[in-house]
């Protein structure tokens, strides 16, 4: 394993909820990212994965340093950033941050500039960054970027709605590109395109990493996306990570029953694979992270849990003991190789929790 580039610890972000015009009250607090431990190795990619609502875009916004965190540290090739992370530090002290953390937004329709041209686009970076720009000048720089990420670099004088959605989420990849990061931060970058183009742009991404060195935080809600890309996989639920370890060891034998029912949601094409492995259908919305369930925060919609008391596990209101009072660590499991918080990790043989 290469060493560590961005590393993540105890990381917490808290939004205050207020109330009132012109007396301003806080009446409680949203945890949206709770103790949040998590290392990115230089080179490599980890997988973020989630519902809607997880978490997850807030705990990307922290890693390029547009939140503040109110909690833990994040390190940067060692050197710990989290005081120039949001408003903090000198204004030089965050571009130099900022210049070696780039972000790749989900949307390729609205995060680029339609009044702008592509080159004029690809170009921002370098109004920031003006010692970013490469010695050959601005215009060679951007013609080659369009050219690393497959686009005609002659047409760079035409406008984001002359492309298809591929096309311009290529665009927001040699934004990200020119001022030469270490890492991206890439949110949810295939889940607005179709899934003929979603595979070109994962290989691209791939690609360049091979490329260029880069490591990656590839967020996504779709299991199956991030498994082609990812080495490494982190499962979020409602701001905290639930299960976290070697791709191939996260999807053979998943150990928390949250990863266990986002994975049974991914199509099989198989119809005999597909009646072997039915779908885990999770009741109800994931709660609001401004009221988190006491004990684990699954507790709520976990199919383990009631399966254990149908089997005879003695429960406090439908649920096992400690499931409803107390929170599960994130501990590794003796049967799956990796880390689960689930009280009931340690009893999993290979199979993860389809079996105790
Ligand atoms: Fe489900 Fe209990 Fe495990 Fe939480 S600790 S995931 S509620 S079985």
């Amino acid at each position: 394993m290469s060493d560590p580039i961005l590393e993540v610890r105890h990381l917490g972000k808290v939004f205050p909820v207020r109330r009132g015009v012109v007396l301003r009250r806080t009446i409680g607090e949203v945890r949206a990212v709770d103790d949040v431990s998590l290392t990115l190795h230089r080179g490599r990619t980890l997988g973020l994965v989630g519902e809607s609502g997880s978490g997850k875009s807030t705990l990307a916004r922290m890693l390029v340093g547009v939140e503040r965190p109110t909690a833990g540290r994040v390190l940067l090739d060692g050197t710990d950033i989290t005081d120039l992370l949001g408003t903090r530090g000198s204004r030089a002290e965050r571009r130099a941050l900022r210049r070696r953390v780039q972000m790749v937004f989900q949307d390729p329709y609205t995060s680029l500039n339609p009044r702008m041209t592509v080159g004029d686009i690809v170009a921002e970076p370098y109004r920031i960054h003006p010692d970013a720009v490469p010695a050959g000048g601005r215009e060679r720089a951007v013609r080659e970027l369009l050219d690393l990420v497959g686009l005609d670099p002659d047409h760079v004088n035409r406008y984001p709605h002359q492309f298809s959605g591929g096309q311009r989420q290529r665009i927001g990849i040699a934004r990200a590109l020119a001022v030469k990061p270490e890492v991206l931060v890439c949110d949810e970058p295939v889940s607005a395109l179709d899934v003929s183009v979603q595979g070109q742009v994962i290989n691209l991404l791939e690609d360049l990493q091979d490329e260029l060195g880069l490591s990656y935080l590839f967020i996504a809600h779709d299991l199956a996306v991030v498994r082609h890309i990812a080495d490494e996989v982190a499962v979020m639920y409602l701001g905290s990570i639930v299960e976290h370890g070697v791709a191939a060891d996260v999807y053979d034998r998943p150990a928390h029953p949250y990863t266990r029912a986002l994975m049974s949601a991914v199509p099989i094409p198989d119809p005999a694979a597909r009646l072997a492995s039915p779908e885990i259908v999770l009741e109800g919305d994931l709660p609001s992270p401004a009221d988190v369930p006491s004990g684990c925060r699954f507790h709520t919609r976990c199919w383990l849990a009631r399966r254990l008391v149908a089997e005879g596990e003695p429960a406090v209101d439908g649920v096992p003991s400690p499931c409803a009072t107390e929170a599960p660590p994130l501990v590794a499991g003796a049967g799956t190789g990796h880390t689960g918080a689930c009280h009931f990790v340690s009893r999993m043989t290979p199979a993860g929790a389809d079996e105790l």
